[in-house]
């Protein structure tokens, strides 16, 4: 599983990052960013809640 943030569309609420930290942070700019290139299982369903809440729907996900 793979997971995206649409840049243009992040709102840098953290929400993310607070809800699963191992695969989002929040850049110097306040926007959230990817740290893996696939979602390691053990944290894919906290990837997704973090999909789940995001208030912008900035988050994509992409299965394999
Ligand atoms: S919760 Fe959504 S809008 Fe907020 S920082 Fe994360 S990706 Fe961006």
């Amino acid at each position: 599983m793979k997971v995206r943030v649409d840049e243009d569309i992040c709102a840098g609420h953290g929400i993310c990052v607070a809800t699963c930290p191992e695969v989002f942070r929040l850049t110097a700019d306040g926007f959230s960013e990817v740290i893996v290139d696939v979602v390691p299982p053990e944290h894919a369903a906290a990837a997704r809640t973090a999909e789940e809440q995001c208030p912008e729907n900035a988050i994509e996900v992409e299965f394999d």
